[in-house]
């Protein structure tokens, strides 16, 4: 801490995925090293990269006009650049005389690469680069096996997750002392009036593709307003309830929905734990709900580890191989392929909660887990469709899309992965309907054809009858798609698939 008659050395906060001022390790230890200088780079290679999503980019926009609120509050002043961050953070370190870029650790691939490049370039200018934890519940190093190697197997590492304490939770800092004035664009930002930051034309950024109305509320406050609701929601809600609720499709308070907020940093994954472990740490409903977000840490862990994930499976021998249904650029050589992949994608497959959820995506920006895991199984596996199909259309549409998790899901899905669900387990899409989803609810809500289909026939409609197809008023072919493969047939096919592909068989 400096002394009163001292000048303040300065500490740039350089925010990217941590979007909040409670419990942010790098925002509290510049506070208490003397002035900050908070700084947020919209980077146009995440904006119109690879992965680049109208929907998360509106979440995000909102969340930093929150973020400089709060900074406000406190006395510091966010400046928004727009650029390469390895020329905007030294060149921003400059303008507020910053001895110092503190920031919360990125575990990703693209993250680590850019910020080792922005540390070279501030140690050429004598700036030091501060990195915090902050946006996972352990380390990656801090997680390793007994024999010092990186964990492939979940359950062991659940083992050591669980029994390893989190550091403590730190409040939101009350002050923050102001650097010098850097000048340039600030708030507000999102909320209309963007001054000379025209974010739109300079980006190219498109208005968010979900129904406006469904897009949840963005910003810091909002996110404590949910983890808090979701945390008084009572004996059979929330953490408590997690356990028998979680994968029941239509039951909208069965899971958090706090996923957009954790990938944006919006709420701390340790204060998440250590708030549901301290309320009611004995349920199995809240450690269940805790193990869900040692999955977050250790999808992030296995990434970190083998950053080549980002590009080809953990199981290597299907990096290169042919997928029939095709692949991301790569026709299909099958012809249940041709169309196939346009079809799950606008949720017109034929198999109602395959649509269900697909439409889920497309109108929210959000599907539920259990969606995730059976729209995955179809495409990777009923249609043999390359995952990474799969995985660029989340990454476009998910609110909580996030490289490393959503990676993790579609390798699990498509039993290519580490700790990966078997080759052999091909989900039924109509007996999966019918556990999840028993009274079609779900299914009713996001394909409104079938709204007047009897229950027994809901999640097969195409065994309706003529005359149960013009009493439903849903008539198969031209109301409602005809299914694009036959379910039975398609798992014998992607069984023997995998097995040519070196997948061993069964026990
Ligand atoms: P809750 O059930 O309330 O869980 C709380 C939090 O725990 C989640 O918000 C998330 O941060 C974490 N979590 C829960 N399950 C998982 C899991 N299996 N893997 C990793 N973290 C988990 N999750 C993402 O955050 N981003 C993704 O891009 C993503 N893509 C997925 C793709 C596929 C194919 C599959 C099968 C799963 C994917 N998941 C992803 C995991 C999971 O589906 C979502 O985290 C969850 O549905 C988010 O809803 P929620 O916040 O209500 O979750």
């Amino acid at each position: 801490m400096t002394k009163p008659d001292e000048p303040s050395p300065t500490t740039v906060v350089w925010f990217r995925r941590d979007l909040r001022v409670h419990d942010h390790p790098a925002l509290t230890a510049a506070a208490i090293h003397g002035a900050v200088a908070p700084l947020f780079v919209l980077d146009p290679a995440i904006l119109r990269g690879r992965f680049a999503s109208p929907n998360r980019t509106w979440f995000l926009l909102g969340a930093i006009d929150s973020l400089g609120i709060a900074l406000a509050a406190r006395g510091a002043r966010l400046s928004i650049r727009v650029g390469r961050p390895v020329d905007v953070v030294p060149a921003f370190a400059r303008d507020v005389a910053a001895s110092r870029v503190a920031l919360s650790r990125d575990y990703t691939p693209f993250g680590r690469r850019r910020d080792a490049a922005v540390a070279r370039a501030l140690q050429r200018d004598g700036v030091e680069v501060v990195a915090e934890p902050g946006l996972l519940v352990h380390e990656p190093e801090s997680m390793l096996t007994d024999a010092g190697r990186p964990s492939r197997v979940f359950t062991p590492f659940l083992r050591r997750w669980m029994a390893a304490d989190p550091r403590d939770v730190l409040p939101a800092p009350r002050y923050l002392r102001p650097s010098i004035d850097p000048g340039g664009p600030t708030l507000p930002f999102a909320s209309g009036d963007i001054g000379d930051l025209d974010v739109v034309a300079r980006l190219g950024t498109e208005p968010p593709t979900a129904d406006p109305a469904a897009l949840p509320r963005t910003g810091e406050e909002a996110a404590r307003d949910r983890l808090d609701a979701w945390l008084a929601a009572g004996p059979h809600g929330g953490p408590a309830g997690y356990a028998s609720r979680r994968d029941r499709l239509d039951d909208a308070g069965g899971t958090s929905r706090l996923g957009p907020d954790l990938r944006f940093g919006l709420l701390s994954p340790i204060e998440i734990v250590t708030r549901v472990l301290s309320a009611d740490g004995a349920s199995v409903g809240s450690r269940r709900f805790v193990s869900e977000l040692a999955w977050r840490d250790f999808y992030a862990h296995v990434l970190f580890h083998d950053p080549d994930l980002a590009h080809s499976p953990f199981q290597r021998r299907f990096a290169s191989v042919a997928w029939p249904g095709g692949s991301l650029g790569d026709p299909p050589t099958d012809p249940i392929g041709a169309g196939a992949a346009d079809a799950w994608r606008a949720g017109r497959t034929g198999f109602p909660i395959v649509d269900a959820g697909m439409r889920q995506l497309l109108a929210t920006g959000y599907l539920h887990n259990r969606a995730r895991m059976i729209v995955a199984s179809f495409l990777s596996k009923d249609l043999l469709i390359d995952w990474r199909v799969g995985e660029a259309h989340f990454m476009r549409h998910l609110l909580d899309g996030d490289p490393a998790s959503n990676l993790g899901g579609w390798q699990w899905a498509a039993s290519v992965g580490t700790d990966a669900q078997p080759y052999f387990r091909v989900f039924n899409p109509v007996t999966q309907a019918e556990r999840f989803d028993p009274d079609g609810d779900y299914v009713r809500r996001w394909v409104p054809e079938l709204r007047r289909v009897p229950l027994a026939r809901l999640q097969a409609p195409w065994t309706m009858t003529s005359d149960e197809q013009i009493r439903a008023d849903c008539r198969i072919g031209t109301d409602y798609p005809a299914p694009i493969v036959d379910h039975a047939a398609a798992r014998v096919r992607a069984i023997a698939w995998f097995r040519d592909q070196g997948s061993a068989p069964p026990g």
